[in-house]
């Protein structure tokens, strides 16, 4: 696509690579049959193409108006537009760039100013977070049933078993996931431990700055990855393995600390450095799964139960690891259930279920019925995001996978 970038932009970082990425676009719509937006609303401009054409127009010098502004909101950021093109085209890097520029131009209300601020500064701060959560389960009985649901129950941390291996890794704790799911991390501690390799987190480290990104905070979101590499770094130069994220939208942040930092002098070999040792969780169990898939079938523990995977998108799309979860459970005996379009999204989208809430429970409906569609007992996934909306429109348990993993593993302990 030929490209006559405005002079606001032209020969800036920015504008190098919009540029760049318009330029990689042939404009062929292969993108739109798998967009969310473009399947429910059947507009070009809510599918990836238009959206392309939107901001190419903006950052071609064109005034954004309140619906350029709108169909760009109703973007999820799930990238199964990115998995589907052919010719590469970063899309959620050109919507990291232009969504800034649009709402500096078009402004938002003062109820929108503020609820963005408000979602950010909550979300991004695990104590706010968890006093929030635990505010809300405090008066969750008096609730009626449709708020009921969204608040989680309260649950427990399982223990974690201290830092005694040689083998070492780093572990992001996250900023919601103590609070919507406090064993998620406990276990993988566990079962890392029981793989000979201890987990442990750096105490300065926070959130990884997706959510800021997500509402168009860039700067955030750049200081809080810079804040994390700070943290990280005394690690990194004892030696540590990997940095272990155990939400996989976190993990799609800091696999893209380099490429955000890159302009950065004080931290750009560093940040390539972080998002070169940052692994999902997935991808570390499946390096060590040998020992685990022997330990599981001498206690003949095949799992037994039929369980239902949501693949998230930022695990599918973000990382690109499309089928390696289902493979690696499947290589650990947990029996899969079929699941009608699995890389389409769940609604959650960090904060789009609240953002967007008609199109986000939509999306969620239909996740729901696909998911129930093969009668499985429980519903795993690899982001706590997902893992928390998802559970507001089910009875079945919706877990992490390590959970599911980790319950077996203290079964064959039992054996
Ligand atoms: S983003 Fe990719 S798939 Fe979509 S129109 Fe452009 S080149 Fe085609
Ligand atoms: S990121 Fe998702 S919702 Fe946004 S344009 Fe791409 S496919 Fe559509």
């Amino acid at each position: 696509m030929q490209t006559h970038l405005a002079d606001f932009i032209k020969d800036t970082p920015h504008g190098i690579e919009v540029d760049a990425i318009l330029r990689n676009c042939v404009h062929c719509g292969f993108c739109n049959a798998t967009c969310p937006t473009y399947r429910l609303l059947g507009d070009e401009l809510d599918g990836p193409r238009g959206r392309i054409y939107l901001m190419k127009q903006v950052l071609e010098g064109a005034a954004p108006t309140a619906r350029t502004q709108l169909h760009l909101d109703r973007c999820l950021m799930c990238r199964a537009c990115e998995t589907a093109c052919p010719s590469g085209v970063r899309y959620h890097r050109l919507l990291d760039i232009t969504k800034p520029i649009v709402d500096q131009r078009v402004g938002r209300s003062f109820f929108k100013t503020v609820q963005r601020r408000v979602l950010r500064r909550v979300l991004s701060q695990p104590w706010l977070f968890g006093l929030m959560v635990k505010m809300g389960q405090t008066v969750r009985p008096l609730l009626p049933a449709a708020l009921k649901r969204q608040v989680p129950l309260p649950s427990r941390s399982g223990p974690r078993p201290a830092s005694s291996h040689a083998r070492r890794m780093l572990l992001l704790e996250g900023c919601v996931q103590h609070a919507l799911s406090p064993d998620t991390n406990a276990a993988a501690t566990r079962v890392l431990d029981r793989l000979g390799i201890s987990l442990v987190a750096a105490r300065e480290a926070g959130c990884c700055g997706v959510i800021s990104m997500h509402l168009d905070a860039e700067h955030a979101a750049l200081a809080q990855a810079r804040r994390n590499i700070d943290a990280w770094w005394p690690y990194v130069e004892d030696g540590v393995e990997t940095i272990v994220m155990t939400v996989s939208g976190c993990a799609t942040m800091v696999a893209d600390y380099g490429k955000l930092l890159a302009q950065d002098p004080h931290y750009a070999a560093k940040a390539e450095r972080v998002s070169a040792l940052m692994q999902d969780l997935s991808a570390v169990i499946a390096a060590e799964q040998t020992p685990l898939i022997a330990l599981l079938r001498s206690a003949r523990n095949s799992g037994g139960e039929r369980i239902a995977l949501q693949s998230p998108c930022s695990l599918q799309h973000g990382l690109r690891m499309q089928g390696q979860l289902e493979a690696l459970l499947a290589e650990l005996g947990f029996t899969l259930t079929d699941v009608p379009d699995a890389h389409q999204c769940c609604g959650s989208g960090g904060t789009y279920s609240i953002l967007q809430p008609e199109l986000s429970q939509q999306l969620l409906a239909k996740k729901i019925a696909a998911l129930n569609s093969g009668g499985p007992s429980a519903i795993l996934t690899a982001n706590v995001g997902c893992q928390a909306y998802l559970q507001t429109a089910t009875d079945l348990p919706v877990m992490h996978w390590i959970e599911a993993l980790d319950a077996r593993l203290k079964r064959t302990s039992l054996n």
